[in-house]
Protein backbone atom coordinates (compact mmCIF):
# COMPACT_ATOMS: atom_id res chain seq x y z
CA UNK A 1 0.00 0.00 0.00
CA UNK A 2 1.23 3.55 -1.40
CA UNK A 3 0.37 6.82 0.05
CA UNK A 4 -1.70 7.76 -2.47
CA UNK A 5 -3.61 4.66 -2.29
CA UNK A 6 -4.81 6.91 1.71
CA UNK A 7 -6.18 9.41 -0.87
CA UNK A 8 -4.10 11.84 0.11
CA UNK A 9 -3.52 15.27 -1.45
CA UNK A 10 -1.22 14.81 -4.65
CA UNK A 11 1.11 17.41 -4.11
CA UNK A 12 1.77 15.91 -0.23
CA UNK A 13 2.04 12.20 -1.52
CA UNK A 14 4.90 14.23 -3.86
CA UNK A 15 6.62 15.74 -0.94
CA UNK A 16 6.45 12.40 0.87
CA UNK A 17 7.91 10.83 -1.86
CA UNK A 18 10.84 13.06 -2.25
CA UNK A 19 11.12 13.37 1.73
CA UNK A 20 11.83 9.16 0.95
CA UNK A 21 8.78 7.99 2.55
CA UNK A 22 6.27 5.81 0.19
CA UNK A 23 5.03 3.15 2.06
CA UNK A 24 2.73 4.32 5.25
CA UNK A 25 3.71 2.36 8.69
CA UNK A 26 1.05 0.32 10.58
CA UNK A 27 0.18 3.03 12.69
CA UNK A 28 0.10 5.65 9.74
CA UNK A 29 -2.42 3.03 7.92
CA UNK A 30 -5.02 2.86 10.49
CA UNK A 31 -4.71 6.08 11.85
CA UNK A 32 -5.21 8.37 8.43
CA UNK A 33 -7.82 7.16 7.16
CA UNK A 34 -9.55 7.42 10.23
CA UNK A 35 -8.82 11.13 10.80
CA UNK A 36 -9.40 11.61 7.17
CA UNK A 37 -12.71 10.87 7.81
CA UNK A 38 -12.86 13.62 10.63
CA UNK A 39 -12.94 11.13 13.68
CA UNK A 40 -11.26 11.55 17.00
CA UNK A 41 -8.00 9.11 17.16
CA UNK A 42 -6.74 7.72 20.07
CA UNK A 43 -3.24 6.44 19.31
CA UNK A 44 -0.89 4.02 21.08
CA UNK A 45 2.42 4.23 19.69
CA UNK A 46 5.91 4.91 20.61
CA UNK A 47 8.22 7.55 18.70
CA UNK A 48 9.81 5.25 15.81
CA UNK A 49 6.34 4.08 14.72
CA UNK A 50 6.14 6.78 12.19
CA UNK A 51 3.06 9.00 14.84
CA UNK A 52 3.79 12.00 13.65
CA UNK A 53 2.89 11.98 10.01
CA UNK A 54 0.37 9.77 11.37
CA UNK A 55 -1.19 12.83 12.82
CA UNK A 56 0.29 15.42 10.54
CA UNK A 57 -0.33 14.06 7.37
CA UNK A 58 -4.34 13.96 7.61
CA UNK A 59 -4.65 17.33 8.99
CA UNK A 60 -2.20 18.75 6.08
CA UNK A 61 -4.19 16.72 3.56
CA UNK A 62 -7.33 18.86 4.92
CA UNK A 63 -5.45 22.12 5.07
CA UNK A 64 -4.28 21.60 1.25
CA UNK A 65 -7.63 20.50 0.05
CA UNK A 66 -9.76 23.14 1.81
CA UNK A 67 -7.22 26.04 1.20
CA UNK A 68 -7.72 26.57 4.66
CA UNK A 69 -6.26 30.47 5.55
CA UNK A 70 -4.63 30.69 8.63
CA UNK A 71 -6.22 32.38 10.75
CA UNK A 72 -4.41 35.83 12.02
CA UNK A 73 -3.17 35.83 16.15
CA UNK A 74 -4.26 31.74 15.57
CA UNK A 75 -4.13 27.94 13.86
CA UNK A 76 -5.93 26.02 12.44
CA UNK A 77 -4.28 23.12 13.84
CA UNK A 78 -2.54 22.63 17.31
CA UNK A 79 0.19 20.10 18.37
CA UNK A 80 1.06 19.90 22.33
CA UNK A 81 4.43 17.99 23.08
CA UNK A 82 5.70 17.55 26.79
CA UNK A 83 9.47 18.81 25.93
CA UNK A 84 10.75 21.52 23.38
CA UNK A 85 13.12 18.81 21.86
CA UNK A 86 9.90 16.61 20.90
CA UNK A 87 8.07 19.93 19.42
CA UNK A 88 11.14 20.96 17.27
CA UNK A 89 11.52 17.57 16.05
CA UNK A 90 7.39 17.45 15.15
CA UNK A 91 7.97 20.84 13.58
CA UNK A 92 10.87 19.72 11.57
CA UNK A 93 8.84 16.77 10.35
CA UNK A 94 5.76 18.66 9.47
CA UNK A 95 8.18 21.29 7.39
CA UNK A 96 9.34 18.49 5.74
CA UNK A 97 6.01 17.67 4.90
CA UNK A 98 4.65 20.48 4.22
CA UNK A 99 7.40 22.45 1.57
CA UNK A 100 6.40 24.07 -1.09
CA UNK A 101 2.62 24.17 -0.10
CA UNK A 102 2.32 27.28 1.20
CA UNK A 103 0.98 26.38 4.37
CA UNK A 104 3.04 27.72 7.82
CA UNK A 105 3.81 26.20 11.10
CA UNK A 106 4.84 27.42 13.82
CA UNK A 107 6.65 26.43 17.51
CA UNK A 108 5.86 28.27 20.56
CA UNK A 109 8.53 26.84 23.25
CA UNK A 110 10.02 28.05 26.43
CA UNK A 111 14.14 29.01 26.22
CA UNK A 112 13.64 30.52 22.64
CA UNK A 113 12.84 34.62 22.93
CA UNK A 114 9.15 34.84 22.96
CA UNK A 115 9.11 38.04 21.19
CA UNK A 116 9.83 36.23 17.74
CA UNK A 117 7.24 33.87 18.44
CA UNK A 118 4.55 36.53 19.48
CA UNK A 119 5.71 38.14 16.24
CA UNK A 120 5.09 35.08 14.14
CA UNK A 121 1.39 34.35 15.50
CA UNK A 122 0.56 37.77 14.86
CA UNK A 123 0.08 36.55 11.22
CA UNK A 124 -1.27 33.34 11.97
CA UNK A 125 0.19 30.12 11.10
CA UNK A 126 -1.59 26.55 9.86
CA UNK A 127 0.47 24.09 12.26
CA UNK A 128 1.38 25.01 15.59
CA UNK A 129 3.60 23.20 17.94
CA UNK A 130 3.96 24.06 21.19
CA UNK A 131 4.95 22.91 24.57
CA UNK A 132 1.89 23.52 27.05
CA UNK A 133 3.64 25.98 29.79
CA UNK A 134 4.89 28.62 26.81
CA UNK A 135 1.35 28.03 24.57
CA UNK A 136 -0.61 29.72 28.11
CA UNK A 137 2.15 31.99 28.40
CA UNK A 138 1.05 33.54 25.24
CA UNK A 139 -2.76 33.02 25.59
CA UNK A 140 -2.10 34.55 28.89
CA UNK A 141 -0.90 37.85 27.00
CA UNK A 142 -3.55 37.58 24.36
CA UNK A 143 -1.08 36.85 21.58
CA UNK A 144 -2.27 33.47 21.04
CA UNK A 145 -6.45 32.94 20.52
CA UNK A 146 -7.68 29.13 19.89
CA UNK A 147 -11.16 30.72 19.36
CA UNK A 148 -10.38 29.24 15.46
CA UNK A 149 -8.36 26.39 16.31
CA UNK A 150 -10.16 22.97 14.53
CA UNK A 151 -7.51 20.44 15.08
CA UNK A 152 -5.82 19.66 18.26
CA UNK A 153 -3.05 16.94 18.57
CA UNK A 154 -1.86 15.75 22.51
CA UNK A 155 1.81 13.81 21.61
CA UNK A 156 3.23 11.83 24.10
CA UNK A 157 -0.11 12.55 26.61
CA UNK A 158 1.54 10.28 29.06
CA UNK A 159 4.69 12.35 29.38
CA UNK A 160 2.48 15.26 29.74
CA UNK A 161 0.98 14.21 32.36
CA UNK A 162 3.90 12.94 33.68
CA UNK A 163 5.45 16.48 33.73
CA UNK A 164 2.00 17.76 35.89
CA UNK A 165 0.58 19.07 32.45
CA UNK A 166 -2.51 18.18 33.44
CA UNK A 167 -4.11 21.55 34.20
CA UNK A 168 -2.36 23.14 31.86
CA UNK A 169 -3.99 21.12 28.59
CA UNK A 170 -7.54 21.13 30.36
CA UNK A 171 -7.19 24.75 30.28
CA UNK A 172 -5.69 24.56 26.45
CA UNK A 173 -8.65 22.56 25.47
CA UNK A 174 -11.37 24.65 26.84
CA UNK A 175 -10.39 27.34 24.60
CA UNK A 176 -10.50 25.51 21.42
CA UNK A 177 -13.99 25.02 19.89
CA UNK A 178 -15.66 22.19 20.78
CA UNK A 179 -16.61 21.60 16.85
CA UNK A 180 -13.05 19.99 16.85
CA UNK A 181 -11.11 16.72 16.37
CA UNK A 182 -8.87 15.40 18.60
CA UNK A 183 -5.89 12.92 18.36
CA UNK A 184 -4.10 11.55 21.02
CA UNK A 185 -1.00 10.00 21.00
CA UNK A 186 0.79 7.69 23.97
CA UNK A 187 3.05 5.11 24.18
CA UNK A 188 1.81 3.73 27.73
CA UNK A 189 -1.88 4.21 29.08
CA UNK A 190 -1.88 4.95 33.20
CA UNK A 191 -4.85 5.00 34.49
CA UNK A 192 -5.27 8.62 34.56
CA UNK A 193 -5.06 8.45 30.69
CA UNK A 194 -8.03 6.84 30.34
CA UNK A 195 -9.60 9.84 32.14
CA UNK A 196 -8.69 12.58 29.83
CA UNK A 197 -9.30 10.17 26.74
CA UNK A 198 -12.99 10.09 27.95
CA UNK A 199 -12.91 14.23 28.68
CA UNK A 200 -10.99 14.96 25.31
CA UNK A 201 -12.31 12.28 22.89
CA UNK A 202 -15.46 11.79 21.03
CA UNK A 203 -15.87 7.92 20.25
CA UNK A 204 -12.46 7.72 18.93
CA UNK A 205 -11.03 5.10 16.67
CA UNK A 206 -8.15 3.52 18.71
CA UNK A 207 -5.27 2.36 17.01
CA UNK A 208 -2.44 0.09 18.54
CA UNK A 209 1.03 -0.55 17.72
CA UNK A 210 3.18 -2.53 19.52
CA UNK A 211 1.40 -2.86 22.78
CA UNK A 212 2.49 -0.85 25.57
CA UNK A 213 5.12 -2.55 28.10
CA UNK A 214 6.13 -4.69 24.87
CA UNK A 215 9.49 -4.27 24.13
CA UNK A 216 10.75 -4.37 20.82
CA UNK A 217 11.58 -8.20 19.80
CA UNK A 218 14.69 -7.21 17.88
CA UNK A 219 15.99 -5.24 21.26
CA UNK A 220 18.62 -7.74 22.59
CA UNK A 221 18.39 -6.70 26.23
CA UNK A 222 20.56 -8.14 29.36
CA UNK A 223 21.01 -6.45 32.66
CA UNK A 224 24.28 -6.61 34.49
CA UNK A 225 24.24 -6.86 38.43
CA UNK A 226 26.87 -4.65 39.58
CA UNK A 227 27.21 -2.52 42.90
CA UNK A 228 26.59 1.47 42.39
CA UNK A 229 30.73 2.85 42.88
CA UNK A 230 31.27 -0.26 40.21
CA UNK A 231 29.09 1.11 37.49
CA UNK A 232 31.28 3.93 35.84
CA UNK A 233 34.32 1.71 35.19
CA UNK A 234 31.80 -1.01 34.11
CA UNK A 235 30.43 1.50 31.43
CA UNK A 236 33.94 2.39 30.47
CA UNK A 237 34.70 -1.08 29.57
CA UNK A 238 31.34 -1.82 27.88
CA UNK A 239 31.27 1.81 25.58
CA UNK A 240 35.19 1.61 24.38
CA UNK A 241 34.38 -2.02 22.67
CA UNK A 242 31.96 -0.28 20.86
CA UNK A 243 33.44 3.46 20.45
CA UNK A 244 32.01 3.59 16.09
CA UNK A 245 28.47 3.46 17.01
CA UNK A 246 25.80 5.26 19.18
CA UNK A 247 25.05 4.90 22.58
CA UNK A 248 22.45 6.48 24.90
CA UNK A 249 23.28 6.51 28.65
CA UNK A 250 20.45 6.89 30.73
CA UNK A 251 20.27 8.18 34.33
CA UNK A 252 18.16 9.57 36.73
CA UNK A 253 19.61 12.94 38.01
CA UNK A 254 21.32 15.96 36.21
CA UNK A 255 24.05 16.36 38.45
CA UNK A 256 24.79 12.51 38.37
CA UNK A 257 25.06 12.61 34.98
CA UNK A 258 27.07 15.40 34.42
CA UNK A 259 29.32 13.94 37.05
CA UNK A 260 29.20 10.78 34.12
CA UNK A 261 29.96 12.51 31.02
CA UNK A 262 32.17 15.05 32.46
CA UNK A 263 34.38 11.60 33.89
CA UNK A 264 33.57 9.64 30.05
CA UNK A 265 35.46 13.08 28.83
CA UNK A 266 38.31 12.98 30.62
CA UNK A 267 38.51 9.12 29.50
CA UNK A 268 38.82 9.93 25.99
CA UNK A 269 35.16 9.20 25.17
CA UNK A 270 33.50 11.75 22.52
CA UNK A 271 30.34 12.53 24.36
CA UNK A 272 27.99 15.05 25.31
CA UNK A 273 24.99 15.04 27.82
CA UNK A 274 21.27 16.40 27.62
CA UNK A 275 19.41 17.45 31.17
CA UNK A 276 17.65 19.95 33.12
CA UNK A 277 20.85 21.53 34.15
CA UNK A 278 21.87 22.12 30.09
CA UNK A 279 20.39 25.52 28.80
CA UNK A 280 18.91 24.97 25.11
CA UNK A 281 20.95 25.78 23.32
CA UNK A 282 23.80 23.35 24.25
CA UNK A 283 21.48 20.39 24.40
CA UNK A 284 20.03 21.39 20.91
CA UNK A 285 23.61 21.69 20.10
CA UNK A 286 24.68 17.59 21.93
CA UNK A 287 21.46 16.20 20.30
CA UNK A 288 22.75 18.12 16.63
CA UNK A 289 25.74 16.53 16.95
CA UNK A 290 24.93 13.07 18.24
CA UNK A 291 22.83 13.00 15.26
CA UNK A 292 25.26 13.62 12.74
CA UNK A 293 27.40 11.62 14.67
CA UNK A 294 30.38 13.55 15.80
CA UNK A 295 29.83 12.51 18.86
CA UNK A 296 29.20 9.10 20.11
CA UNK A 297 28.15 8.47 23.40
CA UNK A 298 24.94 10.77 24.79
CA UNK A 299 24.43 10.71 28.61
CA UNK A 300 21.41 12.16 29.23
CA UNK A 301 18.04 12.04 31.88
CA UNK A 302 14.21 10.92 30.79
CA UNK A 303 12.61 14.45 30.40
CA UNK A 304 15.24 15.65 28.02
CA UNK A 305 15.36 12.49 25.73
CA UNK A 306 11.83 11.16 25.87
CA UNK A 307 10.31 11.21 22.27
CA UNK A 308 13.95 11.85 20.40
CA UNK A 309 14.26 10.29 17.22
CA UNK A 310 17.64 9.55 16.27
CA UNK A 311 18.96 6.85 14.11
CA UNK A 312 21.16 4.46 14.64
CA UNK A 313 21.34 4.00 17.79
CA UNK A 314 22.82 0.47 18.77
CA UNK A 315 23.47 0.43 22.45
CA UNK A 316 20.88 2.01 25.14
CA UNK A 317 22.44 2.11 28.55
CA UNK A 318 20.17 2.12 31.85
CA UNK A 319 22.76 3.06 33.58
CA UNK A 320 20.28 3.60 36.35
CA UNK A 321 17.11 2.06 36.63
CA UNK A 322 13.91 4.06 36.37
CA UNK A 323 11.69 4.07 39.17
CA UNK A 324 8.82 4.07 36.68
CA UNK A 325 8.78 0.67 34.39
CA UNK A 326 7.35 2.48 31.52
CA UNK A 327 10.19 4.84 31.21
CA UNK A 328 12.30 1.45 30.90
CA UNK A 329 10.41 0.56 28.01
CA UNK A 330 10.74 4.68 26.33
CA UNK A 331 14.32 4.30 26.86
CA UNK A 332 15.20 0.93 25.28
CA UNK A 333 12.61 2.40 21.98
CA UNK A 334 15.75 4.20 21.48
CA UNK A 335 17.15 1.80 19.80
CA UNK A 336 16.24 -1.01 17.00
CA UNK A 337 14.16 1.88 15.20
CA UNK A 338 13.30 1.17 11.58
CA UNK A 339 13.98 -2.80 10.85
CA UNK A 340 17.38 -2.50 12.67
CA UNK A 341 18.68 -4.02 15.50
CA UNK A 342 20.28 -2.62 19.10
CA UNK A 343 21.24 -4.09 22.33
CA UNK A 344 19.47 -2.70 25.78
CA UNK A 345 21.96 -2.87 28.56
CA UNK A 346 21.07 -2.40 32.07
CA UNK A 347 23.05 -2.01 35.23
CA UNK A 348 21.29 -2.71 38.59
CA UNK A 349 22.85 -1.85 41.96
CA UNK A 350 21.17 -3.29 44.96
CA UNK A 351 18.75 -1.01 45.45
CA UNK A 352 17.10 -1.02 41.99
CA UNK A 353 16.28 -4.92 42.33
CA UNK A 354 12.51 -3.50 43.01
CA UNK A 355 12.64 -1.48 40.14
CA UNK A 356 14.37 -4.18 38.04
CA UNK A 357 11.50 -7.05 38.73
CA UNK A 358 8.67 -4.04 38.28
CA UNK A 359 9.98 -3.47 34.71
CA UNK A 360 10.27 -7.32 34.33
CA UNK A 361 6.59 -7.85 35.55
CA UNK A 362 5.13 -5.20 32.87
CA UNK A 363 7.19 -6.36 29.87
CA UNK A 364 5.81 -10.03 30.96
CA UNK A 365 9.40 -10.93 30.28
CA UNK A 366 12.58 -11.82 31.97
CA UNK A 367 15.71 -9.75 31.19
CA UNK A 368 18.41 -12.16 30.33
CA UNK A 369 21.63 -11.50 33.55
CA UNK A 370 24.79 -10.15 31.09
CA UNK A 371 26.93 -10.75 34.16
CA UNK A 372 26.89 -10.99 38.21
CA UNK A 373 24.02 -12.31 39.93
CA UNK A 374 20.63 -10.92 40.81
CA UNK A 375 20.88 -9.53 44.43
CA UNK A 376 19.10 -11.08 47.32
CA UNK A 377 17.09 -8.27 48.50
CA UNK A 378 13.59 -8.60 49.85
CA UNK A 379 10.14 -8.65 47.58
CA UNK A 380 10.52 -5.72 45.39
CA UNK A 381 9.44 -2.41 47.01
CA UNK A 382 7.46 -0.65 44.43
CA UNK A 383 8.75 2.77 44.60
CA UNK A 384 12.55 4.00 45.70
CA UNK A 385 12.50 5.16 49.04
CA UNK A 386 9.28 3.08 49.79
CA UNK A 387 9.13 0.46 52.80
CA UNK A 388 10.03 -3.02 51.66
CA UNK A 389 8.33 -5.70 52.54
CA UNK A 390 10.48 -8.14 53.87
CA UNK A 391 9.32 -11.97 53.45
CA UNK A 392 9.60 -14.22 56.34
CA UNK A 393 12.71 -16.51 55.52
CA UNK A 394 13.84 -13.98 53.33
CA UNK A 395 16.95 -11.53 53.35
CA UNK A 396 16.66 -9.47 56.01
CA UNK A 397 16.86 -5.74 55.18
CA UNK A 398 20.39 -5.56 56.79
CA UNK A 399 21.57 -6.94 53.91
CA UNK A 400 21.05 -4.54 51.50
CA UNK A 401 24.51 -3.02 52.65
CA UNK A 402 26.37 -5.97 52.33
CA UNK A 403 28.13 -5.86 48.92
CA UNK A 404 27.92 -8.81 47.01
CA UNK A 405 30.50 -9.79 44.46
CA UNK A 406 30.07 -9.79 40.71
CA UNK A 407 30.24 -13.15 39.56
CA UNK A 408 32.70 -13.49 36.75
CA UNK A 409 30.22 -15.71 34.94
CA UNK A 410 27.11 -15.15 32.89
CA UNK A 411 24.46 -16.86 35.09
P1 LIG B 1 7.98 9.30 14.60
O1 LIG B 1 7.48 8.04 15.25
O2 LIG B 1 6.89 10.13 14.07
O3 LIG B 1 8.90 10.06 15.51
O4 LIG B 1 8.83 8.90 13.30
C1 LIG B 1 9.99 8.16 13.38
C2 LIG B 1 10.81 8.20 12.11
O5 LIG B 1 10.20 7.43 11.09
C3 LIG B 1 11.04 9.59 11.52
O6 LIG B 1 12.41 9.73 11.27
C4 LIG B 1 10.24 9.60 10.23
O7 LIG B 1 10.87 10.37 9.23
C5 LIG B 1 10.22 8.14 9.85
N1 LIG B 1 9.02 7.76 9.11
C6 LIG B 1 7.77 8.17 9.34
N2 LIG B 1 6.90 7.61 8.48
C7 LIG B 1 7.63 6.80 7.68
C8 LIG B 1 7.30 5.95 6.58
N3 LIG B 1 6.07 5.80 6.17
N4 LIG B 1 8.32 5.29 5.99
C9 LIG B 1 9.58 5.44 6.43
N5 LIG B 1 9.96 6.22 7.47
C10 LIG B 1 9.00 6.91 8.10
Amino acid sequence: MDFDMLGLAPRLVTSLKEAGLTEPTPIQKRAIPAAMEGRDVMGLAQTGSGKTAAFGLPMIDSLLKNQTKAPNGSAVALVLAPTRELARQIVDALSVYTKDTGLRTGLVVGGAGITGQIRKMERGVHLLVATPGRLIDLIDRRAVSLSSTRFLVLDEADQMLDLGFIHALRRIASLLPEERQTMLFSATMPKQMAEIAAAFLTKPERVEVDPPGQAVDRIRQSVHFVAQSEKPALLSEMLSKHTDERALVFGRTKWGMEKLSKSLEKQGFSVASIHGAKSQGQRDRAIREFRAGTIKVLVATDVAARGLDIPDVKHVYNYELPNVADTYVHRIGRTARAGADGAAIALCAPDEMGDLRGIEKLMKQSVPVGSGRPWEVEAPAPKRGGKGRGKPGGARPGNRSRRPRRSKTAA
